[in-house]
């Protein structure tokens, strides 16, 4: 064997397939972003002015805990803040859990259709996933349970999914987890609890509470402030011991902290922000239902649409991003190479985007 003449990567980091963000239109365009699920009525103004204000103190080092974010979080959702960790981003708390829990020889488990970070942060730990079938775009407990090996260290589950929108009821979750071995850690992925609707959905903190191996992780990134980075997580101690242990020292920036802690407090933004979705997302839903097209039922900030081919999938693509209109193609990334996830943004952006879905003409 000859030696390398430069520095190798670990087995498996080139297997890996790069993520792939959601498009943004021509710098200076006047293209309206609906790719990546971001808010369309900006973020809270009192989390504004208390990232404004951080700016004051760039000097100084951020509290290492984010403590005064932990305990805005602990007040409105009436956790106990010793139990939760913020992070860069939920992605940074995703990572955190893989390098933890995977390594060499062990498996990851997930749906098909699952969020395209999970293979990312299982593969970079070395670990392998297995991506399991799913029943009419949405994860199967039965097919999710035959998948588990002795292999099996992780079950990634967000809930609910991106990219299709749909959701476990909380009685499915619960199903889920009541068959697994105590030492499968059940990551419940709730990016979008501040959208659902579904009167059966629980975002998992109660079966946190209940089980030694229960994760829930969120985002404030759907909600207003995907630029600042803030992810949280509740776990078991014994978890959020370990994830301590390795997480950045001072993981989230201090505008970050403060922001997150004032919009978490501003519950009216919440509100509209929730109202205005569920409104928008359902009248889109019924406008494009029919017309060639189908429209899972979604309960987070997107939908996804169903044409009949690719072709008409990326004819509708590119007659949206003409009209003004980026979505999310979702073939390379998801597999799904007749769909198109597209966010929920304001009035005006929905009423555009389905008069032109809708006067699209046949395929020639
Ligand atoms: C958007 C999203 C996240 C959030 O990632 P951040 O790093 O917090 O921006 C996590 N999980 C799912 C399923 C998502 O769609």
């Amino acid at each position: 064997m000859t030696a390398p003449t430069r520095p190798i990567p670990q087995p498996g980091i080139l297997d890996i397939a790069p993520y792939l963000p959601g498009k943004s239109g021509a710098p200076g365009s006047k293209t309206v972003k609906l790719s990546a699920n971001e808010s369309p009525l900006g973020a809270s103004p009192k989390a504004i002015a208390a990232f404004a204000a951080a700016a004051q103190h760039l000097e100084i080092y951020p509290e290492g805990s984010s403590r005064l974010l932990r305990e805005a979080l602990g007040e409105v959702h009436g956790i106990d803040p010793a139990r939760i960790i913020c992070g860069n981003g939920s992605d940074d708390l995703l990572h955190l859990l893989a390098q933890t829990y995977l390594g060499e020889g062990d498996e990851a488990v997930m749906n098909r259709y699952g969020f395209s970070v999970y293979p990312i942060i299982t593969m970079a730990a070395g670990a392998k996933i297995v991506m399991v079938d799913e029943t009419d775009y949405t994860a199967d407990v039965d097919a999710l349970l035959a998948a588990v090996t002795e292999r099996t260290k992780v079950i990634w589950l967000a809930n609910p999914n991106n990219p299709t929108g749909t959701y476990l009821s909380d009685a499915e979750v619960r199903r889920l987890h009541a068959a697994l071995r105590p030492d499968i850690l059940l990551v419940i992925d709730s990016a979008y609890a501040e959208y659902v609707t579904a009167a059966d959905y629980s975002v998992g903190l109660d079966l946190v509470g209940e089980a030694e191996n229960v994760v829930m992780v969120r985002t404030f990134s759907k909600m207003g402030l995907a630029a600042a980075r803030i992810g949280w997580m509740v776990a078991p101690d014994h978890v959020n011991d370990a994830i301590h242990r390795i997480r950045g020292p001072f993981n989230v920036n201090l505008p970050a902290q403060l922001a997150g802690a004032a919009a978490t407090r501003d519950v009216e933004f919440n509100e509209k922000l929730r109202e205005h979705n569920a409104k928008w997302r359902e009248w889109l839903t019924s406008e494009l239902s029919g017309n060639a097209m189908r429209v899972l039922p979604s309960q987070a900030n997107f939908i996804l649409v169903l044409f009949p081919d690719a072709e008409t999938a990326t004819r509708a693509f590119e007659t949206l991003m003409a009209g003004g209109y980026v979505v999310r193609e979702v073939g390379k990334s998801y597999d799904i190479h007749n769909g198109l996830r597209i966010s929920i943004g304001s009035e005006d952006a929905m009423r555009g985007v389905a008069k032109i879905l809708k006067s699209m003409g046949p395929a020639q």
